[in-house]
């Protein structure tokens, strides 16, 4: 049989990984050195010329996306299908085994699984049953606790506690959390992988039959396996199957949920007489890219060290671009995407990459804003997100408290004991008098439907609305908004679920003030434009009603415009973390400043810092030729203005590497000048031109006939368009028509 093709397409040592005649094997190598290639080639080897049975191969890898295109790619290599094989994440295969061998779990037939949402939601009800205190307890710290147990192989039957009231307290949780799934036949994601490898352990018939069947095991990513995935592994290879992992130590990013580079070393120490292989030719970027990427992560210690060299050719330097601020930075990078697609490129193969959600949202505006189609990955966009939605529900009632989903969304948001029960019978008796649900709650109060208990929670709820409209009254939108989010409850109840999510629920909670004060601006602008008499800016009232309904409408809208089409051309969006084992032709990373990236979670101790660093490294071996590197002087999160320093990882770049841009970006009005020759001239210079011809740029001071000094933070348009926001020193921001405001450029 020719299975030259198989091998064709590969470099020496890739060959020799793929037609490797060892038992267990160790791919230790850097990114974009063509890992995922060679398991994907070493499948087909297997297949086409050890003639082993698909039913014979196992391939676990991070993602489902991952999965499926690793299949796709044998199945296109050897243009056939194969049904039998398993290829999946840990998670879909474990729950396969479960499915076919319930009862031996110890599961019934039908078990449920439980999302993490679900599972926050079932231990809390457990802690009030025990009557803990969710103060002291929040349930999303119980959670944490139960799942890195879990992660770890551990029971709590299998936990000692020493005495150690936090662990006895964790304990007695985790054992109530055990008895209500088992009784209700549920499981959750930790549990799955738990049971699947206690499925091992309690039924050797069964593992004998999986080691007998499952000759063949392969594992990317492997960096990023915890520790019962990998005993999960190591049992079902046992000592006879032959086992493959590849993996790059550079790149674990997920130590935060349990995995252990340690791993890596263990596979040595458990499989003796292991192949290792190291690649050490990328194909991916440039020499330049690359180049930064080896620099950058050779600033952590205890790596397991490895050389990457490309054949390819410098290509050009990386560029970093010090904005003014987060809108300039957004500016900037969709003013490339539209350089670079009207090169004739496709957007899909350009991506932005962010280490926290929340920054997507000044990005989502500025694509938006030139209709570029956007797709964002792993992650809802910033109208969509649950706490966001939440947070504009309050706002949506201090302009209509007749707005019936916003009164569903929130009544019981955060939990204030009204329950299912009540809920109904509102629901009802607005049905039955046809009036919407917060009369119903107004009504049900006063004309005791409810009992006591529930009339005090629903009449809490209604006088919470109403103090909130009273206190907002006169407030600017961004400063209303900013006490909705502290006053409703919503950040206390986020910052009880503690974890990186709740974390980054808040941030984006902090952003939409920042959202807020931001479309002060931008209706400024919008007015402005109907009154060309400027100046009048001062007459806006951002602290009316009518002002906070359009800043609403705005975000129904930006949430209703659909993400573009699977099909459709579309810049990526994602989180550093969901870009890793993909790759694109330009990269832009933004926000990178000191506390946003290295995240100031974990800038302060070496663990957590050498593994933002590590997500660095990912960041930039996903760009294929070009990268892009963005920060901002200042950015304004929670409505305040920061000064931000650029990432330490900027530095730890070398210079030459590295072309700063400074676009310093001028504002120009001066009405888009017609050529010297055309015959529009003589007008022009006949009379006398009004605009004085004097360059703004952002960041200088300026001064204003009415509103005073101030400085220039952004602007809009070119030209008899052109608008500039000045923050000025009394009367705060405005947005002016540049060719109307009379600006005095001082010192
Ligand atoms: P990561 O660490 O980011 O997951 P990786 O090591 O898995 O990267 P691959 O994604 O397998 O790397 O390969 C990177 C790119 O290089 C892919 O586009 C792949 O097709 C290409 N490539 C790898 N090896 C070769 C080769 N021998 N010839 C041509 N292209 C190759
Ligand atoms: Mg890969």
């Amino acid at each position: 049989m020719d299975v030259s093709h198989i091998l064709d397409s590969l470099n020496e040592p890739q060959r020799n990984a793929v037609a490797s005649p060892a038992n267990n094997l160790l791919v230790l190598a850097g990114a974009g050195s063509g890992k995922t290639r060679v398991l994907v080639h070493r499948i087909a080897w297997l297949l086409q010329a050890e003639q082993a049975s698909p039913f014979s191969i196992l391939a676990v890898t991070f993602t489902n996306k991952a999965a499926r295109e690793m299949r796709g790619r044998i199945e296109s290599l050897l243009d056939q299908s194969f049904n039998g094989m398993w290829v999946g994440t840990f998670h879909g295969l474990a729950h396969r085994l479960l499915r076919s061998h319930w009862r031996e779990a110890g599961l019934v037939q039908d078990f449920q699984i439980l999302d993490s949402d679900d599972q926050f939601r079932l231990i809390k009800r457990i802690n009030r049953s025990m009557q803990i205190d969710e103060d002291k307890w929040p349930a999303k710290q119980c959670q944490w606790y139960i799942n890195s147990q879990k992660d770890e192989g551990l029971r709590a039957a299998n936990i000692e506690h020493f005495d150690d009231g936090y662990t006895k307290t964790m304990l007695d949780i985790y054992r109530a959390y055990e008895e209500a799934c088992n009784r209700g036949g549920m499981v959750d994601f930790g549990e799955i992988l738990l049971r699947a490898h206690e499925l091992w352990l309690h039924n050797p018939q069964i593992l004998a039959h999986y080691q007998k069947r499952f000759r063949h095991i392969l594992v990317d990513e492997f960096q990023d396996t915890n520790a019962i995935q990998y005993a999960w592994l190591r049992v079902l290879a046992g000592t006879d199957n032959q086992l493959m992992v590849v993996g790059d130590d550079d790149q674990s990013i997920y130590g935060w949920r349990g995995a252990r580079i340690e791993n890596i070393q263990q596979f040595n120490i458990d499989f003796p007489g292991a192949e290792i292989l190291r690649l050490e030719q990328n194909y991916r970027s440039t020499a330049i890219i690359l180049q930064a990427a080896n620099k950058l992560i050779a600033n952590n210690q205890g790596r397991l060290g490895k050389t990457l060299w490309t054949e390819d050719g410098e290509g050009e330097t990386i560029s970093l671009y010090e904005a003014f601020n987060e809108q300039d930075e957004a500016r900037f990078i969709v003013d490339r995407l539209q350089d670079w697609f009207g090169a004739g490129n496709r957007r899909s193969d350009s991506a932005i990459l962010y280490r926290s959600n929340a920054q997507s949202r000044e990005l989502e505006d500025a694509l938006l804003r030139v209709g570029m189609p956007y797709r964002i990955y792993g992650g809802h966009r910033f109208y969509e997100r649950l706490e966001i939605k939440n947070a504009l529900s309050y706002l949506r009632l201090l302009v209509n408290r007749d707005d019936d989903t916003a009164v569903e969304r929130i009544i019981n948001v955060p939990t204030r004991g009204i329950g299912g029960r009540t809920l109904e019978l509102v629901r009802s008796l607005a049905r039955s008098e046809n009036c919407s649900l917060w009369q119903a709650c107004v009504r049900s109060v006063n004309e005791s439907h409810l009992t006591a208990r529930a009339a005090n929670a629903v009449l809490a709820f209604l006088e919470l609305i109403d103090a909130l409209d009273t206190a907002c009254d006169g407030l600017q939108l961004h400063e209303k908004t900013e006490h909705i989010i502290a006053n409703s409850g919503l950040v206390q109840h986020h910052e009880k679920e503690g974890g990186e999510k709740a974390r980054a629920r808040i941030e984006n909670l902090e952003e939409l003030v920042t959202a807020a004060s931001n479309f002060d601006d931008v209706t400024i602008y919008a007015e402005n434009l109907e009154q060309t008499q400027a100046e009048t800016a001062a007459e806006f009232e951002p602290d009316s009603k009518a002002f906070l309904a359009a800043f609403l409408d705005q975000a129904a809208l930006d949430a209703g415009d659909t993400q573009a089409q699977e099909s459709e051309d579309a810049v990526q969006l994602m989180t550093l973390h969901s870009a890793k084992g993909l790759e694109f032709e330009l990269v832009f990373m933004a926000g990178m400043e000191e506390g946003l990236f290295p995240h100031k979670m974990s800038m302060n101790n070496i663990s957590g810092l050498e593994e933002e660093r590590r997500l660095c490294y990912v960041g930039i071996t996903r760009a294929k030729k070009k990268l892009y590197f963005s920060h901002a002087e200042s950015r304004r999160l929670h409505g305040d203005v920061n000064l931000c320093r650029p990432s330490r990882f900027i530095r730890e770049i070398p210079d030459e590497l590295v072309d700063e841009i400074r676009l310093k970006t001028t504002i120009s009005h001066i009405p888009s000048r017609p050529d010297r020759n055309s015959r529009g001239l003589g007008r022009r210079i006949g009379g006398r031109i009004e605009v004085p011809e004097t360059e703004l740029s952002l960041g200088q001071r300026v001064a204003h006939g009415k509103f005073g000094e101030g400085v220039i933070l952004n602007y809009e348009g070119q030209g008899p368009n052109a608008r500039v926001q000045v923050n000025f020193d009394a009367a705060g921001s405005k947005w002016l028509v540049l060719s109307y405001a009379k600006l005095q450029v001082l010192a």
